[in-house]
């Protein structure tokens, strides 16, 4: 209401102007504040590109003969296979079957070789869950994926590197990872020597 007339007022005294210049230096580092997102953007993006830390971003697992890591890039370890019970979670079984990881909620999945998928969807207390059988006995198993994230269709050939969904939280899951699990003839056996045996040591 008193804009126009504090502004008129203003003009007309010398203070009044230092003021109208200060507030325009003012209004001009706003602007150029607001526009550094935009400028700093295109460098985040290429050191994204170049970073191992910000994968599932579009960087491709690293890939040792047929086989990938499940995650493209660094990860945090969660639980490795056998007795691991978790704090403070009731229903989380006392015996890891698997092997944790995580990078954050809706990073992407991989298959971790080739194979055919046999489960898409969810799967007891693995949640969302893609299982990809291998032949000679050898099922991997992705858990915990987001809902509608799934990207691949029972009966569908994968190949190590193949997206299959996004890090979830869901079924019997303690935040968001990826719940990956290797079983042989059925038992599932240590995720860690499995891979370090094709190239891929997980840490
Ligand atoms: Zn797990």
């Amino acid at each position: 209401m008193g804009a126009p007339m504090i502004a008129a007022a203003a003009l007309n005294t010398r203070t009044g102007r230092k003021i109208l210049i200060g507030a325009s230096l003012a209004a001009l580092l706003a602007v150029a504040f607001l526009l550094t997102p935009l400028i700093a953007v295109p460098f985040a993006v290429a050191g994204s590109i170049v970073s191992t830390t910000s994968a599932g971003s579009g960087a491709a697992p690293a890939v040792s003969g047929e086989w990938g890591f499940p995650l493209a890039g660094d990860y945090s370890k969660g639980r490795g296979f056998g007795y691991n019970p978790v704090q403070g979670c009731s229903y989380c079984s006392t015996d890891h079957q698997g092997y944790d990881m995580a990078q954050g909620c809706g990073a992407t999945v991989y298959a971790a070789g080739p194979g055919e998928v046999i489960t898409a969807g969810s799967y007891q207390g693995y949640g969302n869950a893609v299982r990809i059988d291998h032949g000679g006995e050898i099922v991997t198993l992705y858990g915990h994926m987001q809902w509608d994230s799934l990207r691949v269709t029972v009966g569908q050939a994968v190949t190590a590197g193949t997206p299959l969904g996004a890090e979830g939280n869901t079924g019997k899951s303690f935040g968001c990872h990826l719940h990956f699990e290797v079983r042989d003839s059925g038992t599932p056996v240590a995720p860690e020597p499995f891979m370090a045996a094709r190239g891929l040591p997980l840490m």
